[in-house]
């Protein structure tokens, strides 16, 4: 009466226990891997950001604190080269088309009627 329970039940747990082992191994991270992968991250980041015309030390950081995502971030993100751009009339500096104060200078900007191309364009004019 007791033996008949008792024989399932022990091939039952024997192979639980050879499941759970089976996958217990690979579930766990080597650092060197994830180390690995945030520097490669991280350098795709950094070349992302730099294409952009921003910094490439940056977006490394960025890519390598977030693997993966870092590099979706520098994909998506709007860069300031690619943007249109004014001069500012007091001191000359330039700034994007969209301040409406010279962050220099502090003087009030007017939408002016000839725009700056953007510093990517320029450079792939070059
Ligand atoms: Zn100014």
């Amino acid at each position: 009466m007791v033996a008949h329970g008792i024989r399932p039940a022990y091939g039952h747990l024997v192979n639980i226990g050879g499941r759970s082992l089976a996958t217990a191994a690979p579930a766990t991270l080597d650092p060197v891997v994830y180390i690995a992968i945030c520097l490669v991250s991280g350098a795709w980041a950094g070349f992302i950001g730099r294409a952009k015309g921003s910094s490439w030390f940056i977006w490394f950081v960025i890519g390598a604190v977030v693997p993966i995502l870092g590099v979706v971030a520098a994909l998506l993100y709007r860069f300031e080269s690619e943007e249109l751009r004014k001069q500012c009339p007091t001191c000359g500096k330039v700034v994007p088309l969209y301040d409406a104060l010279c962050t220099r200078c502090g003087t009030e900007l007017d939408f002016p009627e000839v725009a700056i191309e953007p510093e990517a364009a320029a450079r792939a004019q070059r």
